[in-house]
Parts: C-alpha cells; structure tokens; sequence
C-alpha cells in the first residue's frame, strides 16, 4: 500500500503539538529509525499491534507502513486529530483508542495475540511491562517491542552477576528471553531526554512446570530486598526457603545477585514441592 503523508514535523506544527513533559513526551522522527523499530518484531504483514503512546504517530506510521493493524492507546486528547489523519490514510487498519493504558481492559481489545510495540515514558513503560510479564501464561500479547531508557533495559536483560541484576531480571526471563534489540542515541528523540535509550525485545517462551509466580516474587522479593546479604540472611522471612535451597545444594552464603534466573526457578519449585 503506498501512501504518501505530510512530514511528521508540519503534523505537529498544524496541530500545535508542543511537548508534553507531564505526560513524558520525547517524540521520534527519524523514519529509518523508526523502521528499525517496527522491524523488531519481525513481520508485521497483516498482524494485530498494539501501540501505547503512539502520540503524533511517528511510530504508528512504521508500524502501518509494514502492513499491521494497529491498535493505539493515547492520553493526550491533543494528539487524537492528527492520529485520526492517519487512520484515514490507511483506513481500516487504525483503531484508536483515546485513554490511560494503566487504566484500559487492553486483551479485552483482541480476539487474536497482539504484538505490542511502544515507546512510553519510563514510569507507565515499566508499570505496564510488570503488568503483561506478570499476565497468565502463554501470555496474551505474542511479543514487546519496548523502548526504555538504557539502565532500564540493562536491568531487564541483565544476567547474575550483572551490576544490573535484580528482580526485574528475574520477572523478565523466568519464562521469556529479553534481549536489547537496538540502542538509540538521546539525540533521536524531540525534545532530547537526559539519557540514552534502548529497544528491548522479550519472546515468552515455555511456563516452568511446578513453579508459581506468587512463590518466585516472594523469593526474589526477600532476596534482592536485600542484594548485598547472604541468603542465609535475607531469605529467613520466606519460611521453608533456607531448607529448600539446602536441599537443591545453593549455598546460602550466597547473595541474590549471584543466583541465576534457572537458579531462582528451581528454588520456587523446591519451596512449592515442599508445600504441597
Ligand atoms: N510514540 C511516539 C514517538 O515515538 O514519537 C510518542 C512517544 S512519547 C515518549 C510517549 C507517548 O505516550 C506520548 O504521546 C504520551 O502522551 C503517551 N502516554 C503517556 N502516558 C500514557 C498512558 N498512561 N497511556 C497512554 N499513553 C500515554
């Protein structure tokens, strides 16, 4: 489909589109980067997307342009008549949809699995990505497309070890692979934020058996609420834990920032074995 559209600049212009910094507004134009970025998820042709924050569309437009049907939450009511241009630029396939997406019911949206793709800020990024790893399993979304602000990311796809490592880790790649797909420079972004960014890209991939999530945040809640002690210390609160990790042979004069994801997952299924 060829369609041809006005600069994503003279969009904003025309409707007055001034940065928000209350609702964390840091725009791309860069059309190469941004078809990088609907690239991620390899091929879109025909697949259902839901973007979050699509804002004057820059995004929006690279996700239509590889041929997806694309679902889009905004808050900002400014942005709605500009997304609408878009949407009848390539009609049926934008749905959009004005409201907070910390708020909106978003697999109530779909019959089939999305992919989501999504450049928030980091605040309503972070919330929503504990919200759709922490969802049931197979997930309802096929794959995220994310970007966050580059510690962030680290923090995601980071191993033990890691300065990075921590819970987020753990939540992240206990039944799916996060990888960073692309770092994108400070300078991309209108107006520029602080610091760098990155593309972050999570496949779900087979549930543990014998493992249940409430089980694994207790553990890594206690553990990493405190990174820098034993886990013969820090794990005390979680009753049966010390045991369990004996009994599976994880040394508990150990820190949490040194037990690997598969680690943390094989002490949740000791601890629940032992319940059950
Ligand atoms: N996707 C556009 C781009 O890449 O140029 C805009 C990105 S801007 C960083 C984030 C967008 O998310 C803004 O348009 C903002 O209004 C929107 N936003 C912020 N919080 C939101 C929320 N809770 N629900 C939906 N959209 C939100």
């Amino acid at each position: 489909m060829d369609v041809t559209l006005p600069p994503l600049r003279e969009v904003i212009q025309r409707h007055g589109l001034s940065a928000s910094k209350a609702l964390g507004q840091n725009f791309l134009f860069d059309g190469q980067l941004l078809a990088r970025i609907a690239r991620v998820p390899c091929g879109l042709a025909d697949q259902e997307v839901l973007e979050v924050g699509p804002g004057p569309g820059g995004l929006t437009r690279a996700l239509l342009a590889a041929g997806a049907r694309v679902t889009a939450i905004e808050r900002d009511h400014r942005c709605i008549p500009a997304l609408e241009e878009l949407a009848a630029a390539y009609p049926g396939k934008l749905r959009l949809i004005e409201g907070d997406a910390l708020e909106i019911d978003a697999p109530a949206l779909f019959d089939g699995k999305p992919h989501i793709v999504s450049n928030l800020p980091y605040n309503v990024g972070t919330a929503l990505l504990i919200g759709w790893l922490s969802s049931d399993w197979a997930p309802w979304w096929q794959s995220l497309t994310l970007m966050f602000q580059k510690e962030v990311a680290e923090r995601i796809v980071s191993s033990a070890g890691d300065d990075a490592y921590g819970r987020l880790a753990v939540l992240a790649q206990w039944r799916s692979t996060a990888r960073i797909a692309m770092p994108v420079h400070r300078s991309a972004f209108t107006p520029p934020p602080k610091v760098m960014s990155a593309v972050v890209h999570i496949l779900p991939s087979v549930m543990p058996d014998g493992v249940r999530m409430q089980t694994l945040e207790r553990l890594t809640a206690a553990a990493f609420g405190q990174r820098r002690k034993m886990l013969r210390q820090s794990l005390k609160p979680v009753a049966g834990a010390l045991a369990a990790a004996e009994r599976i042979g994880i040394d508990t004069t150990r820190r949490a920032e040194t037990v690997s994801v598969e680690e943390f997952v094989e002490l949740a299924r000791a601890l629940d074995a032992a319940r059950a």
